[in-house]
């Protein structure tokens, strides 16, 4: 608690309002804070450094303020952040692009920093060899390494724990990360924490949405698979744009669309989530997205905004050195394709923020709302108040598939209303 100084440490952060992000974890220099099922403990002495306290994300993100001290760029748009560029792109790599989640921009732009020197390695994601329907944060040094990490994980991951390994290493690092990771590393820099300068390259993932990771056990469940059977589990595995996809040690392939994620993340998101404001990864140098864009071909392509100095010239070597194919797109293009989302995260949060008997600190204002939109703001709040619901998820869980894609189909009809002025 707050000590006779004033002082704050870790115990002054609301559990409730924990996004998981791992940064707490990573910069504790007593390393008295594990991650654990979704929870932060602390297990050991704490010297109330307030260091977890000031840069932890989920209780507070001063946009205006971060913004100021990281951008120069002067083009700003109310629902997309600070930008220089914008883009849709792909891998030319093939292999890249068909076993990543969209276009395989993030895994080409990791491998280009890998060959020319520019990094030592690369914080990722990967899901465990030895148990492949969980996952695990890695600092990958090799190509196949980075090669596996490819794919979104659909689950809260603690990503900036690793930041404890970062305190020992020497060298120069990226870390693909969402939003509330973004954030922490930001905010350490703005701290001027000590070690925040080996994180040379920010790539951040677009964040329309996120699950406790009782939602991949429902999905396993759900197709009757066995965990001992499990030999590779993706969330975006197929063709794009992918599902749920499990392979067998029989060989068999047990597969969903990735439309049922609709439905799931009513039922399993995070208390945080719903009260979360950045879609498009607001603070990364480089965020990258699915490109819902018409006029593209079948094949994977990702949304990329290039934010930073540095990021444009990543992006640039990327395309010059034949890593990356691409095709510059509007902000208006941006906006249409990512509409139901930025109407969920940038508008309708207000009204959830509203709501909530705990809310993070932003510096944001909320925008001119229709009373329709706030009316099926409200009522968007109540639905997930109900399917998140222990004993109506059981109830859920035992529908048939078929009815279950209904509901999904309703949700996000649900989740996109509102409306962009
Ligand atoms: C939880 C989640 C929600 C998302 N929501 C949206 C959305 O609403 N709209 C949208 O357009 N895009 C969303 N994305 C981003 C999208 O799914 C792709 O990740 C993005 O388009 C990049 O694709 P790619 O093919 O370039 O990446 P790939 O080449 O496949 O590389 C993916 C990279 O992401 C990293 N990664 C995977 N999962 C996580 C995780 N949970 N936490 C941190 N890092 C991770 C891996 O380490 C890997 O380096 C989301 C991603 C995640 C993980
Ligand atoms: S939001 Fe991140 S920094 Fe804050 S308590 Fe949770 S894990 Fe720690
Ligand atoms: S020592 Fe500092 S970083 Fe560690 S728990 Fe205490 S206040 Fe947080
Ligand atoms: S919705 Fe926000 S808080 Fe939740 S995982 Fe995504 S970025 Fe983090």
């Amino acid at each position: 608690m707050t000590n006779d100084k004033g002082v704050h440490n870790f115990k002054d952060l609301d559990s409730e309002l924990c996004t998981f992000c791992g940064t707490c974890v990573g910069v504790c220099s007593q390393n008295s804070l594990i991650a654990k099922d979704e929870k932060i403990y602390l297990v050991g002495k704490c010297k109330s450094c307030e260091l977890c306290y000031n840069a932890c994300p989920g209780r507070e993100v001063a946009f205006s303020k971060l913004n100021a001290h990281l951008f120069e760029s002067s083009q700003r748009g109310r629902y997309i952040g600070v930008y220089k560029s914008i883009y849709v792109a792909y891998s030319r790599d093939i292999k890249i692009r068909n076993n990543a989640s969209s276009g395989g921009v993030v895994t080409s732009l990791l491998i280009f920093l890998l060959d020319k020197g520019l990094i030592d390695g690369a914080i990722v994601v990967c899901m465990k060899d030895e148990e492949p329907w969980n996952y695990e944060v890695k600092i990958a040094r090799t190509k196949t390494e980075i090669l596996k990490a490819s794919q979104s994980k659909y689950s809260l991951v603690p990503l900036n724990a690793i930041l404890s390994k970062i305190r020992e290493e020497e060298g120069n690092f990226a870390l693909v990360g969402l939003p509330c990771h973004i954030h922490g590393i930001r905010k350490l820099q703005m701290i001027g924490w000590e070690h925040s300068d080996k994180i040379k390259y920010l790539i951040g993932l677009f964040c329309g949405f996120n699950m406790h990771l009782s939602a991949t056990n429902y999905l396993i469940n759900k197709l009757g698979v066995e965990k001992g059977d499990i030999v590779s589990l993706q969330y975006r595995g197929g063709n794009y744009p992918g599902g749920f996809l499990i392979k067998t040690k029989k060989g068999n392939e047990k597969f969903l669309e990735k439309f049922y994620y609709n439905l799931l993340n009513l039922m399993y998101v995070p208390k945080r989530c719903l009260l979360c404001a950045d879609l498009m990864d607001e603070l990364a140098d480089i965020s990258v997205g699915d490109a819902w864009i018409k006029g593209i071909d079948k094949n994977g392509w990702s949304t990329v905004i290039v934010r930073t100095e540095k990021g444009q010239s990543l992006f640039n070597g990327a395309v010059n050195h034949n890593y990356l194919g691409y095709k510059k797109i509007s902000r208006e293009d941006l906006l249409k394709s990512h509409s139901h989302l930025i109407r969920y995260k940038k508008r309708s949060i207000f009204v959830r923020l509203n709501l909530s008997k705990i809310k993070p600190i932003y510096d944001l204002a909320a925008p001119n709302m229709r009373i329709r939109e706030y009316i099926s703001g409200f009522l968007f709040f109540c639905l997930v108040k109900i399917l998140s619901d222990d004993y109506v998820k059981k109830v859920i869980c035992i529908l048939p598939l078929n009815l279950l894609g209904m509901m999904a189909y309703l949700a996000k009809y649900i989740k996109g209303r509102g409306g962009i002025e």
